[in-house]
């Protein structure tokens, strides 16, 4: 079965101590989470502070982009390399990522590869917009984006790799998809994953994201092929993130 995973994408928020201080409180409020793996993906110059405040507790550590190269003159940037022994997973092709700094599927399947190569785990995000969705696009765009996102990596690394299903319309908005379309669109997904990678698939972990509270979390999180959550605004208040990951019900 799979370990369902639940991420707070931390975005561009928290000083270094107001992160330290999150993450503390987080360690208190899910001592007694075993089953669910929880990830914090705060900002790149929060990550040592925020690794030193979850040692030796069952929390993960994310980063939320990287660069597909290991060195170089890429003046901002942060490598692979750099990442490797400090983050267990990091999020890639983030709608944020694609629509202000141009990302696109060529660049950020580099990045997916470069991640695995390094022995990171990607969290490969991928969404179709409003106007695709009402256009009726909903499956091409996912199909183009995952198996873009995915060239060139093998069975035994797409195991490693978790896809967060996020329709840039219910990011930040409010707006979350139903439980009913989210299952649909993650379905879909898994059938797309297994005619490309046989019965690694079965294995592979697909998150929602888009404004999931602790309100509505229960019921998007019971879906048979929503595996977790990736989670924004709500991963900044404690107590709504904790809540979150309360909701999560084991599927065996
Ligand atoms: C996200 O940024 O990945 C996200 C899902 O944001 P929010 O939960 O705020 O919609």
């Amino acid at each position: 079965m799979r370990t369902q995973i639940v991420a707070g994408n931390w975005k561009m928020n928290k000083t270094v101590s107001e992160a330290y201080d999150l993450a503390i409180e987080l360690v208190t409020g899910l001592r007694a989470v075993r089953e669910t793996e929880v990830v914090l993906c705060p900002p790149f110059v929060s990550l040592t502070t925020v690794k030193s405040a979850i040692a030796n507790t069952m929390l993960k550590l994310g980063a939320q982009n990287m660069h597909d190269q290991d060195k170089g003159a890429f003046t901002g940037e942060v490598s692979p390399l750099m990442l490797a022994g400090l983050v267990d997973y990091v999020i890639l092709g983030h709608s944020e990522r694609r629509q202000h700094f141009g990302e696109d599927d060529a660049f950020i399947n580099r990045k997916v590869r470069a991640a695995l190569r390094h022995g990171l785990r990607p969290i490969l995000c991928i969404g179709e917009t409003l106007a695709q969705n009402e256009r009726g696009e909903t499956e091409a765009v996912l199909s183009t984006q995952l198996h873009a996102g995915l060239a060139g990596v093998t069975p035994d690394e797409a195991a490693r790799v978790v896809i967060a299903y996020e329709p840039v319309w219910a990011i930040g908005t409010g707006r979350a998809a139903t439980a009913a379309d989210a299952q649909d669109r993650c379905a879909y997904i898994r059938a797309q994953l297994s005619a490309r990678f046989g019965e690694v698939a079965a294995a592979m972990r697909i998150q929602y994201g888009g404004s999931v509270t602790g309100a509505n979390a229960a019921e998007i999180l019971a879906q048979p092929d929503v595996d977790g959550a990736l989670v924004g605004g709500a991963s900044l208040k404690a107590e709504e993130f904790i809540a979150i990951v309360r909701s999560v019900k084991s599927k065996l």
